[in-house]
């Protein structure tokens, strides 16, 4: 079978999670089938081995779970980027708009050298709002954002639009 369907139905649908009305994609069904996860990683570093990864970076929390065994594959360094005030040591922060408010992401000011090439992991591209914020993390520390690569991208929320200047590798779409 094709990945893109393997993922789709390894990946649950729970309705109202975290709120009323958000339809929820659960992917512990597929970190819990070892072949398909793997997989799903020579696939993520599969697509930009060739463009030359110096760091991966993988968003809180879903996203650390793929970014690390893709890291480890590439051969290059995993950088999280994570909900404010996690992370121990001097950060860059980047806040977002949601729905209602702002949401705000922090890396380490360290963690990415100038000139590095970065790639970016993360389970679900729901509004795209927090993958660009990662993105400008990155880019405040100097880096090039070589490619963003999700498991699932939710097409009707259109972040793909807010995501023009990178290149997007989403492994499945709904
Ligand atoms: P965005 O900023 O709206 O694109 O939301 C993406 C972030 O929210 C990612 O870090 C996802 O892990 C998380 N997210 C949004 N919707 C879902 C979902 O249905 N399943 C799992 N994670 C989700």
């Amino acid at each position: 079978a094709e990945l893109s369907d393997l993922i789709g139905r390894h990946v649950r649908d729970i309705p109202d999670f975290p709120e009323p009305g958000v339809l929820f994609k659960d992917i512990t069904p597929l970190l819990d089938s070892p072949d398909l996860f793997r997989s799903v990683v020579l696939a993520m570093a599969g697509r930009f081995a060739a463009a030359g990864v110096d760091r991966v970076v993988g968003l809180e929390a879903r996203g650390f779970l793929l970014a690390a065994p893709v890291a480890l594959e590439l051969g290059a360094g995993l950088v999280p980027v994570r909900k404010e005030g996690k992370l121990p040591a001097k950060t860059l922060s980047e806040s977002y708009d949601l729905e209602y408010g702002t949401a705000t992401v922090e890396m380490h000011a360290d963690a990415i050298a100038p000139g590095d090439r970065v790639l970016v992991i993360d389970d679900v591209l729901a509004t795209g709002g927090t993958a660009r914020a990662a993105m400008e993390l990155v880019r405040k520390a100097g880096g090039t954002v070589i490619g963003l690569s999700v498991l699932m991208e939710l097409t009707f929320l259109r972040g793909r639009e807010k995501l023009s200047d990178v290149e997007l590798h989403a492994l499945s779409a709904v």
